[in-house]
């Protein structure tokens, strides 16, 4: 008996009842991997001592304050060293609960960007077709305070939808790379052109796409022609790091090999390693003077933004991070991980790609391998593999091909950095037992 709405109603889940290093044990005492991370969020394990101490001191010290009363150095040191890690031009930073607020947040900072310099015409978002940027529904929308809603008006920014970056499946066989990102950044600017030259507020992607296509990267040069082409008509690039971030994909920040500046930076999940629930905006120098210079006033806030013992984690998570030598193994392990999964499944007539950066690998199930056709949703392949992964004591990360009617089924690994050869090895026997 539950009395918790699971998201998956007729699932029965086990409990887990502890987590220590790369495991969590439920409460039959069976022992799980953890080869996603949960959702690409535990990057550090289970358990890490350092992190709970960091959490127990700043209870001592004071565990909440509300940042309409107060700063607390801890936030302000979190905030410190982000800028300090973060690529060149990300000044400020931006504190939040999470994933989704950090995009709503992000979304709602451009727009009033716009309207403290005066081009309150801008409206229209663009995002990329298969990709997932959170869950709030546009809580603002329904809210009845004209006050809170003035500067955001029409409410839900209009947004539109232009082609991923997906190479095996949408580069063509007698396409260059650099055609095919030139195609796409061609795309993106018929669609700014269509909706009117200084309409559009910001496009928005991730570096490399995780949760609805599975550890996808951009081609090289991609990204550098989207800024080349959102400079021309003023419109911000916002790259959505949520997932790929915070080390994952084997930097700090994903953005940093795509040699890319963005305008904002949205990062969560890593961040607090699961340890706490917290977000972050980063935000260029550009964007932050608009606001001082203007209004004064970014129009947003939560209860709980900048919480102390949520600072105190990820000040802790991302100290560790930058410690020398530990992105060297992300990569280290990534590649074996690749290798890995290369020499297993690579021949496997369901599995037609396996890509990804760093400790974020996806691996694309299809039912015909030649001609990379998409299982039946109806057969929901991801969610088998899944069962059958957590059967063998281990989790993935998987997704259904039925969101935008866009191919395909995935499994992603995102385990924590903390892993070892061994474990890898063990992931890959075992994903491939499932598959
Ligand atoms: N953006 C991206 C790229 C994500 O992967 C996710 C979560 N999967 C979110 C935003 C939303 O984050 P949260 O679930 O923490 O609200």
């Amino acid at each position: 008996m539950t009395r918790i709405l699971h998201r998956s109603i007729a699932a029965a889940l086990p409990h887990a009842v502890s987590g220590q290093g790369v495991y969590i044990q439920d409460a039959e005492g069976r022992r799980y991997i953890d080869g996603s991370g949960g959702a690409a969020v535990s990057c550090l394990g289970h358990g890490n001592p350092e992190v709970l101490e960091a959490m127990r001191v700043q209870m001592d010290h004071i565990a909440y304050a509300h940042t309409s009363f107060f700063t607390t150095d801890v936030a302000e040191r979190l905030a410190e060293r982000l800028v300090r890690l973060a690529p060149e031009g990300l000044d400020y930073v931006y504190p939040v609960s999470g994933g989704s607020e950090a995009v709503e947040a992000a979304l709602k900072m451009a727009r009033q960007y716009f309207v403290e310099i005066g081009q309150p015409q801008r409206r229209h978002i663009i995002a990329r077709r298969q990709s997932y940027h959170g869950n709030t529904i546009g809580a603002l929308a329904a809210g009845g305070n004209a006050w809170r809603r003035a500067q955001f008006q029409p409410i839900l920014p209009e947004t539109h939808h232009v082609s991923p970056c997906y190479a095996y499946r949408d580069q063509r066989p007698d396409e260059t790379t650099d055609a095919y990102a030139q195609r796409l950044a061609a795309e993106l600017e018929a669609k700014i052109i269509e909706l009117g030259a200084d309409q559009v507020i910001a496009f928005v992607a991730e570096p490399v796409v995780g949760a609805t296509m599975g550890a996808v990267p951009a081609v090289p040069g991609y990204f550098r022609l989207i800024r080349e082409v959102c400079d021309r008509y003023g419109v911000l690039l916002i790259l959505d790091e949520v997932m790929c971030g915070m080390g994952r994909t084997g930097s700090l920040f994903a953005c940093t090999a795509e040699e890319v500046r963005p305008d904002l930076v949205t990062i969560a999940k890593g961040l607090g390693g699961g340890y706490q629930p917290i977000g972050a905006v980063m935000l260029s120098e550009q964007i932050y003077r608009a606001f001082a210079d203007g209004s004064g006033l970014f129009q947003h806030g939560h209860t709980y933004i900048g919480h102390p013992v949520a600072a105190a984690a990820a000040d802790k998570v991302v100290e560790i991070l930058s410690r020398p030598g530990m992105m060297e193994h992300v990569q280290a392990m990534g590649e074996r991980l690749q290798a890995g999964l290369d020499a297993t499944l690579g021949q496997s007539p369901h599995v037609g790609d396996i890509r990804g950066r760093g400790l974020f690998r996806g691996i694309e199930l299809v039912a015909d391998k030649d001609g990379k056709a998409s299982f039946d949703p109806a057969l929901r392949i991801h969610a088998r593999v899944k069962k059958e992964a957590m059967a063998r004591g281990l989790m993935c990360y998987p997704m259904g091909g039925t969101i935008d009617g866009v191919h395909g089924d995935h499994v992603l690994l995102a385990p924590p950095y903390i892993i070892q050869p061994e474990e890898i090895d063990q992931i890959i026997d075992r994903l491939a037992g499932a598959i």
